[in-house]
């Protein structure tokens, strides 16, 4: 039986470390989620589009001039053919990211692609806000990957070779957001296994004498 694996969590919680290591370690392909949102952001602002037209946007979000690829090192955006994945990993796209991504019809837009990354016969790690409540509520086995927001910004920080400051500003806008909005808020799922990273290294957060504390 393959199964689905999911780890959700708030912005520079890990997530994408340990998925690649994790989907690695099963021989499965591994998923960020949030690499649609980014990739939809970064195209709109290259479009130039309004950040507040919500039909452009959902239009946009279903449109084959951009596409998603998993890969064993990342999840590959495509626009126009040519590949943009490291620009959007800048954290200024995460902040447009998380504008448009409380918009009922890009979520839904974007849902389709995300629940097709499951592919018959193999596992699949899946990451992002709202993986285990919305797009794989199935789960076989979920966990909710956190750490201190200062960890988080001098982990972003030390990745970017960006101001912590302005990260840790950024991110708690960002993080505000993605929990109180209406639809598919972060949150941890029911029967999530929670890890606090913030005192973890990779290998830690495998180790079977991790503290899990109760999701
Ligand atoms: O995980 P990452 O930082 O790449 O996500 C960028 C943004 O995309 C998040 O801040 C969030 O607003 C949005 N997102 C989401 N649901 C997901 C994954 C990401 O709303 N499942």
């Amino acid at each position: 039986m393959n199964i689905v694996i999911t780890i959700d969590g708030p912005a520079a919680s890990g997530k994408s470390t340990v998925s690649r290591e994790l989907a690695r370690r099963l021989g499965c392909p591994w998923v960020s989620t949030g690499a649609f949102y980014r990739g939809l952001a970064y195209i709109a602002l290259q479009m130039g589009l309004d950040f507040s037209d919500v039909d452009s946007l959902g239009r946009l979000a279903r449109s084959p001039i951009w596409s998603v690829e998993m890969t064993a090192e990342n999840t590959k955006v495509l626009f126009q053919g040519e590949d943009v994945s490291d620009k959007i990993a800048h954290d200024d796209v995460g902040s447009f990211a998380s504008r448009i991504s409380s918009y009922p019809v890009v979520r839904a837009a974007l849902l389709e692609g995300q629940r097709r990354c499951f592919k018959p016969g193999l596992h699949l790690v899946a990451e992002g806000r709202d993986c285990g409540t919305v797009v794989f509520p199935e789960a076989a086995v979920k966990i909710y990957l956190t750490a201190s927001s200062q960890n988080r910004a001098a982990r972003r920080a030390q990745e970017q070779g960006s101001s912590e400051e302005q990260i840790l500003k950024s991110q708690e806008v960002r993080d505000q957001q993605d929990s109180a909005r209406k639809v598919a808020p972060l949150q941890i799922p029911d029967q999530a296994l929670v890890v606090d990273t913030t005192n973890l290294s990779l290998d830690q957060a495998y180790s079977p004498g991790t503290q899990v504390c109760s999701g």
